[in-house]
């Protein structure tokens, strides 16, 4: 290779850190340093309504934990940032004039309900889905009345409506689409914000990105960047799309069958170098084709042919199986730093002892009153399973109101005790029951006990991937009740007020 290798993650902060994104993130780094390249951190946080700064500052340190690192990004800077795409509107909408003046995008003025109305009309003569071009035929004189006017517009990429766009993924070769089967791609939106289509292409064109190593499902967009690369008239870069991590099932990776968030496993304690170790083993094998390696040692063998194509099913049972041999391998002294590093931090300690400090008489007591705040899964015996259940509700409809709770443990970067207070009490609410009902089944769920210290501020320090963790299991446990339950247990809920 001539240039220098330049590779980049594009991670959207619109949720918790992905183990999908680390997995990228490692073959991107360990491409990069194979070939003495330079390895970039770019936020695509163009999507206004989802994007929000703590995902992202999440998403860095769950990276920097996993051990992956970057050598340029917003954080640490480089040059060719800014490295966050809402620092960069200028530049999209400049590229954008560009090509509308070279006659290879056009504004769009159809409105919402038109192309609504469209696609509805397109679903019932069975067609495939798509822009029909009305405003790609526009005069001058009438984008021109229509500007004078103020039609807000978007602005969409002149697709040829003949021939075909090919290009070569490194892992699959020859990729070929009809460019009929392509849809002129709306590449700024009319908040004047670009689509993640042409943000992408500009950036990856302005930071000299040699090689985009990204997920599979990828793939159908690069006919679309394909094209825009000839529309700018630049060079594409290479296309590697990795295989997808994949559930037992084989279907996407998602949170529903799996823990997805870098920060469950984090919180596990699962090693950093038996994650990457496994996520690297997802993707790739070594020449010798043994399981356990370190990052320096994938750098030093990495080659791609040893990519494997086949969707590699992420295996949590596997993972900790390969996270046992490292724990094995170390000696006591290493695993007590790790540990006091991780489970036992002061800061963890510090947090827990306001909640247990007026029920210990003697120091001892602590490891009873405070055990579930370090633990992983607790169980849910006879006696808290029936507790689980508040009178007059039935396993059912107790497992469906703490699925909203999980929901709303989801949607926010981490617990505090006020808004998560209100969020469940409004929950209750909507569900037609009293907030204690609703209390109690997630303190029992989140602690394994009836008995706790004040729940909001108990979830708060459990954290966000203990309490869904626990949840999740709860969940799971009140499934196998309500199949063993009588039918008509529960009365008709409420209606919300
Ligand atoms: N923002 C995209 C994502 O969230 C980036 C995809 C790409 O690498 O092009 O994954």
């Amino acid at each position: 290779m001539t240039a220098e290798v330049r590779v980049r993650i594009a991670p959207s902060p619109t949720g918790d850190p992905h183990v999908g994104t680390a997995y990228i993130a490692l073959f991107n780094y360990v491409f990069a340093k194979k070939h003495g390249g330079k390895f970039i951190l770019r936020i695509e946080d163009t999507d206004q309504t989802r994007s929000r700064p703590e995902w992202e500052t999440m998403i860095q340190q769950a990276l920097r934990w996993t051990g992956v690192s970057w050598d340029e990004g917003p954080d640490v800077g480089g040059p060719y940032g800014p490295y966050r795409q809402s620092e960069r509107t200028e530049i999209y909408r400049k590229h954008c004039n560009e090509l509308m003046e070279k006659g290879a995008a056009y504004p769009c003025f159809c409105t919402s309900e038109r192309l609504e109305q469209l696609r509805r009309d397109q679903l019932r003569r069975k067609v495939s889905p798509g822009y029909d071009g009305r405003c790609r035929g526009l005069t001058a004189e009438e984008v021109a009345a229509k500007h004078a006017e103020k039609l807000p517009y978007t602005v969409r990429l002149k697709i040829p409506k003949e021939g075909a766009t090919t290009f070569v993924d490194r892992l699959r070769g020859e990729v070929t689409i009809e460019n009929h089967q392509v849809d002129d791609q709306v590449l700024l939106k009319s908040d004047g914000f670009p689509t993640y289509h042409l943000a992408n292409v500009v950036d990856d064109h302005l930071m000299k990105i040699t090689h985009v190593m990204r997920a599979e499902e990828w793939i159908t967009s690069t006919p679309k960047h394909v094209l825009l690369y000839k529309a700018f008239g630049w060079d594409a870069p290479e296309w590697i799309h990795m295989p997808l991590l994949r559930n037992q099932d084989k279907s996407k990776i998602s949170k529903r069958k799996n823990p997805v968030s870098i920060n469950f496993y984090k919180q596990a304690g699962f090693l950093p170098e038996a994650l990457l170790n496994y996520l690297a083993m997802m993707g790739w094998t070594m020449p010798d084709a043994r399981e356990k390696f370190t990052v320096a040692e994938m750098i030093e063998s990495f080659t791609l042919d040893r990519m494997s194509l086949g969707g590699p099913v992420f295996d949590v049972k596997k993972l900790t199986w390969l996270n046992g041999l490292y724990i094995r391998e170390m000696t006591p002294a290493e695993l007590v730093r790790r540990i006091r590093e991780t489970v036992l931090t002061d800061e963890k300690l510090l947090a827990v002892m306001p909640l247990v400090h007026e029920r210990i008489e003697k120091l001892e007591d602590f490891v009873d009153h405070s055990v579930f705040f370090f633990n992983g899964d607790v169980p849910y015996d006879g006696e808290m399973a029936a507790a689980m259940v508040p009178k007059g509700q039935s396993a059912k409809s107790t497992l469906t109101a703490l699925e909203a709770v999980l929901e709303l443990i989801d949607a926010v970067p981490e617990i505090h005790p006020e808004p998560m207070e209100a969020s469940l009490r409004a929950t209750a609410d909507k569900i037609g029951w009293k907030a204690k009902d609703l209390f109690m089944p997630v303190r029992v769920a989140v602690t394994g006990r009836k008995a706790t210290p004040p729940l909001f501020t108990t979830m708060e320090v459990l954290g966000k991937e203990r309490c869904r963790r626990r949840l999740r299991n709860a969940i799971a446990q009140l499934k196998v009740q309500a199949e063993a339950e009588p039918q008509v247990v529960a009365p008709a809920p409420a209606p919300a007020s």
